[in-house]
């Protein structure tokens, strides 16, 4: 019996393994992103059941593929996972936030006039205590761009309150000024992640940036619902290091009449905080805030699967995907509970997949190969946050990122792009292994957005490593950009983030089979060669990256020429 059983479920395997086989690039990831958009996958959210049935799938996936575990060392055996425990935080009730100006005591309503973050710095009780408020600018220290809106103040303890997006956004900069952050286009110094990182290093207490819809870009609603619910973080050794105990962001009305009390105009304060010449400026207004959270330490996953490399293992190209997505919430207008996230990101999973059955199947490269499909993303990067700081493979010797994050399925297009502005010879790589397809580069049409910002490349450039978000195009090859247009229109109105982002039949896989190819080009070429593609000279991440030189033996931080190779059509130059 037990024999037979066993001989029938090989038997079955098998059948499952060579259908697979055969299959098409287009019909293995259209299976891919309908298996585990299923509802019941219910969202794959970190810490789920729909979490752990996206780690078996992905287990078995990179196993059928050819990898090798390339995860947590556990007893002296790579493991398919990395472990990464995050901190969940949350307000029991609503915090009780009270502002002291010279006309009066005003309290604060979480939701409406403020939105206050559930603390990250450790502790579960927020106590704030007439803590004094200043006005800090755009709360920004760029000794790159000689920019400093500190000035040597002293703002341990207290308050930053700051403008959100960086001093180019509002494009009236006086002409001495225009163009020290490089235009519109966002950088890293107009995320809110960055004000609360600087004012933590600062020892203040707490932070207030003001929220304006155009230079946030997006509604009060978007912070209401994103700030007002439990906060994850990576588990960190010394959390307040990294965040005050009161995070929050404030209407513009709040902020309007904190100014009027003060005797000041807000408008003159912003058009000054614009200059270089600013100074933080005394609001002559004290905080009080009182609050009991919940706080646990909970378990998200990491997928990791690797080819090593057969010249210099120890150098790598990582491909990369988050695999989790929102997972369950109130339902929608048709009673529908589950986040599907079919697009967002069950796409870069298939993805991810397939670019990892290319590469087992071809010759080993010089490099070694690592596909690494992170969890929660959706909660603030935190699985590729956890990455970088826990390396699996030197970041030093990491020659590139290449991330997928919401591909297009319908059908190949005529270019492509990648997520935000970034100057770094990586996109240089993309642009002509893109012209090997005839494609070409668009960039990114709202660069103010802060897209560079808002995936799992990110953490990595952070760290210096060369690293991008590919973004399939929305000039299709079947309609052109209008049809392409139209669908992202009505994807992000009707279905980002919503429970409708759901598979559809009749999607068209072969412009992802494509971007598959594009990004296997890329990606084959950095692995075969020597090359450490870097930043651009003025990029915020170069300084970081050349700092680590001396450990891939470069005696300069210059790029090595790379030599010219007929085989390989999607090298530079
Ligand atoms: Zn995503």
């Amino acid at each position: 019996m037990i024999r037979s059983a066993l001989l029938l479920l090989a038997a079955t395997a098998l059948t499952a393994a060579s259908a697979t086989a055969q299959q098409s690039p287009a019909a293995r990831m259209e299976q891919t992103v309908k298996t585990i958009s299923a509802d019941s996958y219910q969202g794959r959210a970190p810490a789920t059941t729909g979490e752990r049935m996206t780690v078996d799938y992905l287990t078995r996936e990179f196993r059928a593929a050819g990898l090798q575990p390339g995860g947590d060392v556990v007893n002296g055996r790579r493991q398919w996972t990395q472990s990464v425990p995050l901190l969940q935080s949350a307000f029991v009730g609503d915090p009780a936030v009270t502002l002291q100006t010279a006309r009066g005591s005003t309290r604060l309503t979480q939701g409406y006039e403020i939105a206050v973050r559930s603390p990250m710095n450790g502790s579960n009780q927020l106590r704030i205590n007439g803590a004094p408020l200043i006005f800090a600018g755009y709360g920004t220290s760029a000794p790159e761009r000689q920019w400093d809106d500190f000035k040597n103040q002293d703002v341990r303890g207290k308050i930053l309150v700051v403008l959100i997006n960086d001093p180019d956004f509002e494009g009236t900069a006086s002409d001495d000024q225009r163009g020290d952050f490089g235009g519109k286009a966002m950088t890293y110094y107009g995320r809110w992640t960055y004000k609360y990182e600087e004012a933590a290093k600062r020892g203040a207490a707490g932070v207030m940036i003001v929220h304006e819809t155009e230079p946030a870009s997006y509604g009060w609603n978007t912070v209401k619902n994103s700030n007002t619910n439990t906060m994850f973080d990576i588990v960190r050794q010394d959390p307040s290091a990294r965040h005050t105990p009161f995070e929050s962001w404030i209407t513009l009305d709040t902020a309007r009449k904190l100014f009027v009390d003060a005797g000041l105009n807000f408008d003159q304060a912003k058009a000054a905080a614009r200059r270089r010449d600013f100074r933080p400026i005394d609001l002559k207004a004290t905080l009080g805030a009182t609050a009991n959270a919940q706080t646990q330490t909970i378990t998200s996953y990491n997928m990791v699967g690797m080819l090593p490399g057969k010249r210099r293992p120890d150098e790598t190209v990582i491909y990369s995907a988050h695999h989790d997505h929102i997972g369950v919430g109130a339902p929608d207008a048709n009673g529908d509970t589950i986040y599907n996230g079919a697009i967002d990101n069950a796409t870069g999973i298939a993805q991810l997949i397939e670019q990892a059955r290319m590469f087992a199947r071809a010759p080993r490269t010089d490099r070694s190969v690592v596909f690494l499909a992170v969890g929660a993303e959706e909660k603030g990067l935190l699985g590729s946050e956890y990455y970088v700081a826990n390396p699996l493979f030197p970041l030093s010797k990491t020659a590139g990122v290449l991330n997928t994050d919401s591909m297009g399925v319908n059908g190949p297009a005529r270019n492509f792009s990648i997520s935000g502005t970034a100057r770094l010879e990586l996109l240089d790589r993309m642009i002509a292994a893109a012209r090997t397809q005839n494609r070409s580069f668009t960039p990114d049409p709202r660069p103010e957005a802060g897209g560079f910002f808002r995936s799992d490349h990110f953490p990595f450039a952070k760290q210096g490593v060369p690293a991008v978000s590919f973004r399939s195009g929305n000039d299709l090859v079947n309609g052109g950009s209008a049809r392409g247009e139209a669908i992202s229109a009505e994807y992000t109105a009707k279905r980002y983030h919503q429970q409708d982002d759901e598979y559809q039949p009749g999607w068209d896989f072969s412009g992802m089979v494509q971007d598959a190819q594009l990004l296997h080009l890329v990606g084959r070429n950095l692995a075969d060669s020597t090359a450490w593609p870097n930043w651009s000279a003025d990029s915020e991440f170069r300084a970081t990256r050349d700092a680590t030189a001396a450990e891939r033996g470069a005696q300069a931080p210059a790029t090595p020429a790379e030599p010219a190779a007929a085989t390989s059509p999607g090298e530079r130059g």
